[in-house]
């Protein structure tokens, strides 16, 4: 970015040029991007960073280093450039529909005015203005909005839910509620709701806020890993920069409404993401699941009911009040709802980050957006859901993407993130990879998990070295039976997933290493 500042006063085009540092610009593959666009002026703006929205007269350069801005800005004077170009016509753009990611790549995240300048904290305005708390809730159930954590949960149930519910924590009578933003992003392959939070945390923040003024709750937390220390400082800054201008805090655009967000760390465990370890974390406790009920909803933080969301249900709540329930209905299937954004990922062509509405069939995304496998490799399967999803084969990739789809395929939409294999992949050392991770990420509070993941691993080791017999193939099959039916949270509940998906579809794969 600083390349190119220089180039622009060099060029003397500070009048007409703006450089703009912005967040993901979804390509990954040929990252780092420059984005070029014309604006209505006449004038330029340059967005740098990782990808940005194309119009009629934007340019994208790709694999960009420092010493390529001054020919960048040659060609912005009409001159030629060696810099590679990107196709922003290719289907890996413009099937999109961003929704979630209508400002990545658009604004500067560490500025509140580039996001107010882009439509935002209108809807946090609107709501405190003309809406009542059971008008939203009904506005965010009647859009159909679905958790997009894993469950797909209906998002305006569950905040209807928490809106009724009575606080009795330690007797007391106060209504204190809070509002949970799941930031605990932690599958493997799988990067949306960091990029998200690096490109427009105000988005979330918002989405925060307006569920904290529906359901009667003055306080947020947003429960962000560790490793994501660009996503942290953003939303510091983003926090910061809303309480200076009113749009955090006490009486928030004059209205009687206050809310407040912090930020919690965690410390790299998987299984924090697990609402209810999650929650203990903030407490100060060891963060390790408990059983439900009591759900969060009736007893959650410090035992008062706690609206729990991930990232992305929240970044798509303010473009839901501005555009409207119906507008958000309207697109996607008849129960799953707007668009999901996933993190493309494994042996394809164009890896990166993409929003497309829910029903967008699998081969649209992996072989249309993706680009099939790079140097003419055949897609052998695709993995969503992560550690609790499954690898779905390419026979199937006709298949809507939605969430009763996936789960009628044996795998779930999880959180986004979607591994492409190739025929070299080996399917037993898949499920053994899934295996390894759970059985490490086992917080070992129950036996079933913390014992039976390490079983599943050394059976999965002993088939894939070939030591196997059949008998050992039963009871692999017995066992993970067992796991998924008597472990007492999620992780060890959807831990087996990767192993039932790759008996039910590449079972041959497992009885040549046997035989
Ligand atoms: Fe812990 Fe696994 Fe039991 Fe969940 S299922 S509580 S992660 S041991």
């Amino acid at each position: 970015k600083q390349r190119l500042e220089e180039a622009v006063t060099a060029d003397n085009l500070t009048e007409k040029v703006e450089v703009r540092g912005v967040g993901c610009m979804r390509l990954c593959c040929q990252g780092p991007l420059v984005q070029v666009e014309k604006l209505g002026t006449g004038d330029w703006a340059m967005g740098t960073g990782e990808d940005s929205k194309q119009s009629p007269h934007s340019k994208l350069y790709e694999k960009v280093t420092p010493d390529d801005a001054p020919s960048i800005i040659t060609a912005i004077n009409g001159g030629e450039t060696t810099v590679q170009q990107g196709d922003l016509t290719h289907p890996f753009f413009t099937s999109q529909m961003p929704i979630v990611l209508e400002n990545s790549g658009k604004v500067d995240p560490e500025r509140i005015q580039s996001y107010i300048a882009a439509n935002g904290y209108q809807a946090l305005y609107h709501v405190l203005r003309e809406m009542t708390p059971s008008e939203v809730v009904d506005a965010i159930s009647r859009s159909g909005l679905r958790g997009r954590g894993g469950a797909g949960y209906p998002t305006g149930l569950k905040w209807a839910t928490v809106a009724k519910a009575k606080s009795d924590a330690y007797n007391d009578r106060s209504d204190r509620k809070f509002v949970i933003c799941n930031a605990d992003e932690g599958d493997p392959g799988a990067f949306m709701d960091r990029s998200v939070l690096e490109s427009d945390p105000h988005r979330v923040l918002e989405g925060m806020a307006i569920a904290g003024y529906s359901i009667g709750a003055n306080q947020g937390y947003i429960y962000i890993r560790a490793e994501y220390p660009i996503a942290i400082n953003r939303l510091q800054i983003a926090i910061r920069q809303a309480q200076r201008l009113g749009i955090l805090g006490t009486q928030i655009f004059d209205s009687h409404f206050d809310f407040k967000i912090d930020i919690r760390i965690g410390a790299g465990a998987y299984v924090c993401g697990e609402e209810t370890a999650l929650m203990a974390s903030i407490e100060g406790k060891r963060g390790t699941p408990h059983p439900r009920p009591p759900y969060p909803a009736e007893s959650g933080l410090w035992g008062y009911p706690t609206l729990i969301n991930n990232v992305e249900t929240y970044a798509n709540v303010a473009p839901i009040i501005r555009k409207g329930a119906e507008w958000f209905a309207n697109i996607g299937t008849q129960k799953s709802k707007g668009t999901k954004v996933f993190a493309l990922a494994g042996k394809i062509r164009n890896t990166g980050l993409i929003e497309v509405p829910m029903g967008t069939s699998l081969r649209q995304i992996v072989e249309a957006m993706g680009g099939g496998v790079p140097d003419g490799g055949v897609v052998k399967a695709v993995q969503t859901g992560g550690p609790s999803g499954g690898c779905i084969p390419a026979a199937a990739f006709d298949s809507p993407v939605d969430y009763e789809s996936l789960t009628q395929l044996g795998s779930m939409m999880g959180s986004g993130g979607m591994i492409v294999m190739d025929e070299t992949t080996n399917m037993v050392d898949v499920a053994r990879f899934f295996m390894e991770f759970c059985m490490d990420e086992s917080c070992g509070k129950c036996i079933p998990c913390r014992v039976g993941t390490v079983q599943l691993y050394k059976l999965l080791t002993k088939i894939s070295e070939g030591k196997a017999s059949f008998a050992d193939l039963e009871l692999l099959e017995e066992l993970c039976d067992m796991v998924k039916h008597t472990s007492l949270c999620g992780l060890g509940q959807s831990a087996p997933n990767p192993v039932f998906s790759t008996l039910h579809y590449f079972r041959d794969e497992y009885l040549a290493l046997i035989s």
